[in-house]
């Protein structure tokens, strides 16, 4: 089935999987379910485009196995997207999940497209259309969409009225991330990011370096990125030295005015001709010396070529899969340099959020920001206590400790069901 699924995202998950399968040694019988996705599902997605002339794209979801619930999983436009790369997203979804304790199997989709060429009527059409195309598989016990990458609250709305138009009530459930307005809950926009920076600050706890006055690195201006500039400049006092999103990078040792770049971003749509700091090299950006580095945009940035040169004390990869597994392989040979955050940890805020989404959603009863905060941060402090521990215990690096917290849950639901979830 490989082919099906080539992509480097896709490999990077399986090599992963076989490292941890190892370390947990479990029995290739065993091995070959939980690493497979239970379902992918390719659609085709028709749009009418202003022009009048019709567009083909292609849509993508993968439910990675539902041995703990109802699966769970990000929507994402991008136009490189591949089965390959969801698939991946899936399975780390469900390592996700259950490291943080949610009852879901991880799932993943999302359109290969670029929205940034779209109007916004035909982004509106084309988010009907994959919705439309979805609805025999999707539904608020058995999957449930949520915004990632290229992605955000207006197309969840759509995708939600698109379901509820065809049962004909409104669903909250089948979507989390929409707008307050609708349903969705306080706290969503930012759940990823505040989970990121109160890991971020734990970590420094735990290391004893002092964050306020410290540099700080963050790669991608999006949901997630500008979130963690703004939690680590004014919650934290940290100065960002740099910060990159797809259109460049940018350094001042200064520090940078981040609600500067939140307005020029707001403004223009992304970092392009900025002016609140230097120009450098995109390729520079991930190897400026700083205390705390972020890459908070696409996979695979920390690689062979540059894992040796990072030169922060932490790196919170709040990005889903920055790493690949080679980069990570130097990256455990310098444990005692530099104190990772993996994804699966360090990113789950937004997918804990989520679920108080969708439980709300079920009972139509609402939590304060307070309240939704106070077990954000509880979660985040559970999972980050038992993956530090078992690495503690262990002398293993975070991330397999993470990974195989995670395995081993979803390796004992589903043993205690048999063969079939
Ligand atoms: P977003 O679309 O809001 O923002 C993405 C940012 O990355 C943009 O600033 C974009 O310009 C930048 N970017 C894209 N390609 C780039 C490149 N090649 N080099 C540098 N920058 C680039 O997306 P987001 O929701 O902020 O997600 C960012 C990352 O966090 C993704 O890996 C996503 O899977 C992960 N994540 C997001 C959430 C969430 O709640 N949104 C939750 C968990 C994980």
């Amino acid at each position: 089935m490989d082919h099906f699924f080539d992509a480097p995202a896709f490999s990077q998950a399986s090599k992963q999987f076989k490292l941890i399968a190892d370390y947990l040694d479990i029995s290739p019988s065993m091995r070959e379910p939980l690493f497979w996705p239970k379902r992918c599902i390719a659609v085709s997605v028709p749009v009418k485009m202003d022009d009048g002339s019709i567009a083909n794209f292609e849509g993508y979801r993968v439910q990675h196995h539902l041995a703990m619930g109802p699966t769970k999983g990000g929507i994402r436009f991008t136009p490189t997207l591949t089965m390959g790369e969801v698939a991946a997203l899936a399975m780390w979804m469900s390592w996700k999940c259950a490291l943080a304790g949610l009852p879901y199997g991880g799932a993943a989709g999302g359109v290969r497209v670029d929205p940034g060429q779209l109007s916004v009527a035909e982004l509106e059409r084309l988010s009907r259309r994959f919705m439309q195309e979805m609805i025999p598989f999707v539904g608020p016990r058995s999957d449930i969409m949520g915004p990632d990458m290229g992605t955000n609250e207006r197309v969840m709305a759509w995708l939600m009225d698109t379901y509820s138009a065809y049962l004909g009530y409104s669903e909250p459930g089948i979507v989390t991330g929409k707008p307050v307005s609708i349903g969705g809950t306080t706290g969503r926009r930012e759940a990823t990011g505040m989970g990121v920076v109160y890991l971020i600050e734990r970590a420094a706890h735990l290391i004893k370096l002092r964050l306020a006055g410290g540099s700080a690195v963050v790669q991608g201006f999006g949901t997630v990125g500008s979130v963690v500039a703004h939690g680590l400049a004014y919650r934290n006092g940290m100065k960002v030295i740099g910060i990159g999103d797809s259109s460049g990078a940018y350094f001042d040792k200064t520090g940078i005015d981040i609600w500067r770049v939140q307005s020029h971003v707001l403004e223009n749509g992304d970092l392009r001709n900025f002016e609140g700091a230097e120009r450098i090299s995109a390729n520079n950006l991930l190897t400026l010396p700083c205390d705390v580095l972020v890459p908070a945009a696409v996979g695979g940035v920390i690689n062979r070529q540059n894992a040796a040169k990072l030169q922060c004390r932490i790196l919170a990869e709040a990005a889903n899969g920055p790493t690949t597994t080679e980069g990570d392989r130097i990256l455990f040979e310098r444990w005692n340099e530099i104190f990772v955050i993996p994804d699966i940890l360090c990113n789950a805020g937004g997918v804990v959020v989520s679920y108080f989404e969708w439980v709300q959603g079920l009972q139509s009863f609402f939590w304060t920001r307070s309240e939704i905060v106070d077990r954000l941060f509880r979660t985040m402090e559970q999972a980050f206590v038992a993956v530090t521990r078992r690495a503690k215990q262990q002398k293993i690096p975070h991330r397999i400790s993470a990974l195989a917290i995670a395995v081993e849950r979803v390796m004992k639901a589903r043993q205690e069901f048999g063969l079939f979830p």
